[in-house]
């Protein structure tokens, strides 16, 4: 039997960002992923500055390696089939990535034994340790397995049996032709944003590269292929995106942090990221807070093991809560709106250069007023 002052089980942002702040801090941790790497995950991929920040990585040194990382300067803003407004924020504001490879950078220069192609598939504790698959030993788990994280189910988590406050989202991610690239009106630095006629939810069309990401995200999931599938026909209608656009768009519920009824700890275990149930409620951006978990979780656990003092669940659960807000319902796409006066005032507000930029850019999707996550 191995044994590791930590395991982690899922190697995303969230698990791997725990890994690397660890491996740091010199504590022995290994990475468990029922997946190899380079592994696909369904993803705008889309991030903010911030993430690179608390994670020192360089844009210029990432895309050295042929890896996609696509500057964005603002956001093109419609409610869908209304006037829009371009939000140019003048500067770089974000990024686009490739989960393959965003994720697999990140997993390789965590530093962390990794166990890859190999699922979780038994959990037990005895003595106060882990024991996981019958084979490693840890005395702290950290759960950072996406919205179906078999250490959250554990923890109590039913993903799928309705929980509140999911989001569902699909997207399809393929390499443009070059005819497709020049027939695309869609700017590499200013993505297109088509919130829904009822404010649930939006609409994506993002370049990275030579690659198109189209989506959608809503709040609520009645009838959601067919608006997916009705998304897809006003696009191509409006010569938005090709007119081959691959019919199969793959996606998965994941938890908004206002409403996630999950726990964000228990005696000896942390959650991370998707596990924990963290997105952003307004944008569903989920890679920021996943980042930021998962090196506020080792933060807790580095100094814990260091000190040999106590109480490093409640550390880290007070961490969170001081980092993204206490939970509470509301705080929405949509929350910032009574329901009677959305249809009424939300076209004209997001035809508004002023509302789309200093509003839903800003701080919907950047949250510019939240500075990236600093060092101890
Ligand atoms: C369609 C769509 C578009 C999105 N677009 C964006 C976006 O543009 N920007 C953004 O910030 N967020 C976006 N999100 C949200 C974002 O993808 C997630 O919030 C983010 O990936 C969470 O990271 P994570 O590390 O917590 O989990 P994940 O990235 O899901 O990683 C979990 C890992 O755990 C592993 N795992 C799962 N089960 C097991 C098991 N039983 N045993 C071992 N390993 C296991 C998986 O293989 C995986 O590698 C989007 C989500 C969807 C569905």
């Amino acid at each position: 039997m191995e044994r590791f002052a930590v395991l982690v089980v899922g190697g995303g942002p969230a698990g791997s960002s725990c890994a690397f702040a660890l491996c740091r801090a010199g504590v022995s941790v290994a990475v468990l992923d029922k997946a190899r790497f380079p592994r696909d995950k369904v993803c705008a991929g889309w991030i903010t500055p911030p993430v690179l920040r608390a994670l020192e990585i360089e844009p210029q040194d990432y895309a050295k390696g042929g890896r996609v990382m696509q500057p964005i300067r603002g956001f093109a803003v419609a409610r869908r089939g209304d006037p829009g407004a371009d939000a140019d924020c003048g500067e770089v504001v974000s990024y686009g990535i490739r989960r393959c490879e965003f994720d697999r950078f990140l997993l390789e220069r965590s530093g962390a034994d990794l166990r890859l192609g190999q699922p979780l598939e038994s959990l037990r504790r005895e003595d106060g340790e882990w024991i996981a698959n019958e084979s490693i030993r840890a005395d702290w788990i950290v759960g950072a397995g996406g919205h179906f994280c078999p250490v959250a189910r554990e923890l109590g988590a039913r993903p799928g049996a309705g929980e509140p406050s999911t989001i569902v989202a699909r997207e399809v991610e393929f390499e443009m032709t070059s005819e497709q690239q020049a027939r695309c009106p869609v700017r590499a630095d200013l993505p297109a944003l088509y919130f829904e006629p009822d404010l649930r939810g939006y609409g994506w069309v993002v370049r990275k590269g030579d690659w198109l990401n189209v989506g959608l995200g809503r709040q609520d999931a009645h009838a959601f292929p067919a608006r997916v599938t009705g998304f897809a026909d006003w696009l191509r209608a409006h010569d938005l995106v090709p007119p081959d656009l691959p019919a199969r768009w793959r996606g998965h519920a994941y938890l908004l942090h206002g409403e996630a009824p999950r726990p964000l700890s228990a005696p000896g275990a942390l959650l991370c990221g998707d596990a924990a149930g963290l997105a952003y409620p307004r944008s569903g951006e989920g890679i920021r807070p996943a980042v930021e978990s998962g090196l506020l979780a080792a933060r807790a656990l580095s100094r814990v093991l260091h000190l040999c003092g106590d109480g490093v669940e409640r550390t880290y659960a007070r961490a969170l809560i001081e980092r993204f807000g206490p939970r509470r319902p509301g705080a929405s796409f949509s929350g910032w709106l009574p329901a009677r006066a959305r249809a009424r005032v939300a076209g004209r507000c997001l035809a508004s250069a002023w509302f789309a930029k200093r509003v839903v850019v800003e701080r919907w999707l950047l949250h510019r007023e939240v500075p990236a996550l600093s060092g101890d």
